[in-house]
């Protein structure tokens, strides 16, 4: 049976194993943490993502942890006005789950023996193949590409509240927007961007942010960094996959999406090729869709925290105006992705 080491337990490390192991590979999940977990905080998948749970057979048991996000349609500005309101046929609805239930049950998909916690690689350990989902600061890329170091965009805060009914919505602020999700149980999970400063410029915008801010316990700061193009996931037998080959900004909820995606269009190389050219169709496959992703999303996110009023005034305009089939036709790019066959 071939063996696969994958470093990193991380949404896109499980998503591989889940995967290499419905292709009948032996793999063993290296994690340097000495527990493995994800933070308190949100994230939202899209249909391409769930399409490649359901492709892995694990779509229905992730679904049962989500609620569903109109955020795609709830368009506001700071003030509570509407943008653009959910509409139901029209707008997609995005899976939204609190990190660490999504984690949770990627994990409860492998038997506790693949995963080795307490382990941090930093030498090419010996297997048939090597998936580096080692995050964003990979080491596996700083050893093996001559690859340029993240970059930093702007700044995340995040939260989760609790005892609170909201819908999902992207409120669009001067230099700042604020993003939120309804979660399972009565949560609900947000995320403020911005370059400047944090919570406290947001507290008279629009119910429920001043609720849900007030209803959060520990909020988190992130710095959102993205990495610039490289020119292969592949170097031997050790493979890029998730925030390791291509981290990108968050604006197009795309950073575990792609993750997953890769993890299925790796473990169907494999199924019907051997190694070296599984992995160069994982290139063909892969480059091209993870670059234009990463492109989209940080050209939107340097719209969205813009402090130009004119940009500003421009988004909140084309947000208002864009006619249906050209809103339809951008997120059919990103979205309308399907897997390639498992089984
Ligand atoms: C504010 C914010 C909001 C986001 N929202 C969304 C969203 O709504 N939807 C979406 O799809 N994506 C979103 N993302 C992106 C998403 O969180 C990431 O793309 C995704 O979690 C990456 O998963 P990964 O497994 O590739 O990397 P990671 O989650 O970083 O996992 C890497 C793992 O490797 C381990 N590791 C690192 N080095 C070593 C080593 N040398 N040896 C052993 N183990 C090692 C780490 O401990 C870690 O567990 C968001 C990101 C941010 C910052």
């Amino acid at each position: 049976m071939p063996e696969a080491v994958v470093v990193g337990g991380g949404i896109g490390g499980l998503t591989a194993a889940i995967a290499l192991r419905r292709i009948g590979w032996s793999v063993e999940v290296l994690e340097q943490a000495a527990e493995l977990k994800e933070v308190g905080a949100g994230l939202s998948l899209a249909t391409n993502a769930m399409r490649a749970l359901d492709e892995l057979g694990i779509g229905d048991r992730v679904r049962e942890h989500a609620a569903f996000s109109q955020v795609t349609g709830n368009q506001r500005l700071p003030s509570g006005r509407y943008l653009r309101r959910f509409r139901e046929g029209r707008d997609v609805p995005l899976a939204a789950f609190h990190r660490a239930e999504l984690h949770r049950v990627l994990l409860g998909e492998l038997p506790g023996d693949v995963i080795r916690t307490g382990r941090r690689v930093t030498a090419v350990p010996y297997a048939d193949l090597v998936v580096a989902a080692d995050g964003v600061h990979s080491t596996f890329r700083n050893l093996l590409w001559d690859a340029p170091q993240p970059r930093r965009r702007y700044t995340a805060w995040r939260g989760v509240a609790e005892g609170v009914e909201v819908e999902g919505s992207f409120t669009l602020g001067r230099g700042r927007y604020f993003m939120i999700h309804p979660l399972p149980g009565g949560r609900a999970c947000w995320a403020l961007g911005s370059r400047a400063d944090g919570p406290e410029a947001v507290r008279t915008w629009h119910e429920p942010i001043p609720e849900l801010l007030a209803a959060t316990e520990t909020v988190l700061r992130n710095e959102i960094l993205d990495l610039g193009p490289l020119p292969s996931y592949v170097h031997g037998n050790v493979v890029l996959l998730g925030d390791a080959a291509h981290a990108v900004t968050p604006d197009l909820g795309q950073g575990a999406c792609q993750a997953i995606e890769d993890a299925v269009t790796l473990a169907a190389a494999l199924r019907d090729e051997p190694v070296p050219a599984a992995l160069a169709r994982y290139d063909r496959e892969r480059l091209p869709r993870t670059r234009m992703i990463a492109h989209t999303a940080r050209r939107k996110g340097e719209t969205a925290v813009s402090p130009n009023p004119l940009v500003h005034g421009l988004v909140a305009l084309t947000t208002r105006w864009l006619p249906e089939a050209a809103v339809r036709r951008s997120t059919a790019r990103v979205w309308d992705w399907s897997p390639p066959r498992l089984s």
